[in-house]
């Protein structure tokens, strides 16, 4: 028993002293749009497992709305090997004629078990450009298929890739959406992608 805390003390100890180095320069050095800061302080409650302190600072929550990030009429969209995009919607300047979607797999995972993709298209297509594309192992994306507006190759962990359109495909007739073509992942890898009015 007496070990037991003692070693649970220096896990705490342990945790602590983690957060305190970590948390306070990224705090302050997080830009002033990452508003739920109330989030950060939760790390701390599960104590009681000692070993894993290494996992003191878990990712961040995939729910909720996340635009990307656009500037200069390119977003970068990251894709993970949890089969997710850090962003659920893309806002194009209505100033933009051209837009360019960067991709970047920050996982781990071969292309060939955890590829991802981006492909813009109408919501009504999305199903069946995946699933006419599920042949394809190179792009998911069945050659010519006219209902791609957009796409890029798969890519794997630690690989990018980008792709450009022409604004004007997208701003009538949607609604839009951005997505993964690679099988499996549409359910979970997608989001909207409009003009801005
Ligand atoms: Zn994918």
């Amino acid at each position: 028993m007496k070990s037991r805390q003692i070693v649970l003390a220096g896990a705490i100890a342990l945790i602590l002293s983690a957060c305190g180095n970590s948390s306070a320069p990224a705090e302050s050095a997080a830009p002033a749009d990452a508003a739920p800061a109330a989030e950060a302080p939760v790390e701390a409650a599960p104590a009681a497992e000692a070993a894993p302190a290494a996992e003191a600072a878990p990712a961040e929550a995939a729910t909720g709305s996340k635009p990307a990030t656009v500037e200069n009429c390119a977003t970068t969209l990251e894709s993970n090997d949890m089969m997710q995009f850090n962003a659920d919607s893309i806002s194009v300047p209505a100033s933009c004629t051209q837009f360019t979607v960067n991709l970047k797999h920050v996982g781990k995972m071969a292309a060939n078990v955890m590829g991802h993709n981006v492909v813009i298209a109408k919501e009504a297509d999305m199903a069946g450009i995946s699933t006419d594309g599920a042949a394809d192992t190179v792009n998911h994306v069945k050659a010519g298929d006219a209902r791609a507006i957009a796409f890029t190759k798969i890519i794997g962990g630690g690989e990018s890739a980008s792709v450009s359109f022409d604004v004007a495909k997208i701003k009538d007739g949607g609604p839009y959406k951005f997505f993964c073509s690679f099988p499996g992942h549409l359910a979970l890898m997608q989001g909207s992608i409009q003009v801005q009015q």
